[in-house]
């Protein structure tokens, strides 16, 4: 099955899936998403928790470490950040989702961080750093759902005997990995590991700039977070962000994108 989202195709837009926040709603039925954060780029970190709130998770913790933590503690201030032991904080089990990788930075310790999170039975994402790290390993049979979002060269080097067109090339990596492979780019390509697959189109060339896929990982964590399997979050997600660099036209920066959420959010309603 290959779908394709067109900009102004709405009865194909995967506008349907939103999690609209229930009247009777409290904050923890809307999701609690854990971001792993970064100790140095705590930028790519905040990006994303702004954008994992701005589609409606109900709460996201940041695991801080070093003086990142206090970094975290002193900007934004609807985040949870805790600088426990990532065991400890994620014993709650309404942390449900986990996003690794924006900002993390490369290190062995860092390296068995991301493989310890894959013997949880939490949903993940793993985006960027995390997805270098884990070239050449082997993660299939996870309890919980698992979602790359890999840009071309995150996936040649997780990926590297993968070949052909774009579309087969991530249809194969999902097979492969039994995760849902979000191949980003222009025409960002969505992969399930049962064949099913989807190519977005909204978005334009000022997504081409840092912090955009960390939004986009953000996004992705808050709808999943709210209950979406890992293929509609991604379909949804990469759909909401390439509408809100449509919405923001010129000089789009990865700043705006949380911004514009609420925007293109009510073009849903
Ligand atoms: P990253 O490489 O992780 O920063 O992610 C970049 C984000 O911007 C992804 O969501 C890409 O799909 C998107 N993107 C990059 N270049 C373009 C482009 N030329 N047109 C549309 N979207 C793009
Ligand atoms: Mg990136």
């Amino acid at each position: 099955i290959i779908e394709q989202i067109a900009p102004e195709n709405t009865k194909n837009a995967p506008a349907h899936l939103f999690p609209w926040p229930k009247t009777e709603g409290h904050k923890f039925d809307r999701g609690h998403g854990v971001i792993v954060g970064g100790q140095q780029m705590t930028g790519a970190t905040r990006l994303a928790a702004l954008c994992a709130r701005r589609v409606g998770a109900g709460l996201i913790t940041i695991a801080a470490r070093g003086t990142a933590y206090m970094v975290y503690r002193t900007c934004e201030p609807g985040n949870l950040v805790s600088n426990d032991n990532l065991n400890e904080i994620l014993a709650d089990p309404r942390k449900n989702t986990v996003l690794i990788g924006p900002g993390l930075g490369i290190g062995e310790g860092r390296k068995a961080l991301v493989k310890d999170l894959l013997n949880t039975d939490k949903n993940l994402i793993l985006d960027a750093d995390a997805l270098t790290m884990l070239a050449g390993h082997n993660w299939q049979n996870r309890a919980g759902e698992t979602l790359l979002t890999p840009h071309e060269g995150e996936f040649k080097r997780l990926f590297p005997d993968i070949t052909g067109s774009k579309l087969e090339r991530a249809r194969q990596a999902a097979h492969q990995s039994k995760a849902t492979v979000l191949l980003k780019g222009p025409d960002t390509v969505i992969a399930a590991p049962d064949g099913r697959c989807t190519i977005n189109t909204t978005g334009t060339p000022w997504l081409a700039t840092a912090g955009s896929g960390d939004s986009l990982a953000g996004i992705c964590l808050g709808l999943i977070c709210q209950g979406l399997n890992s293929y509609d979050g991604a379909c949804l997600g990469t759909w909401l962000h390439g509408k809100c660099a449509e919405t923001g036209g010129v000089g789009l920066i990865s700043e705006d994108i949380s911004t514009l959420l609420p925007e293109v959010l009510k073009t849903l309603q």
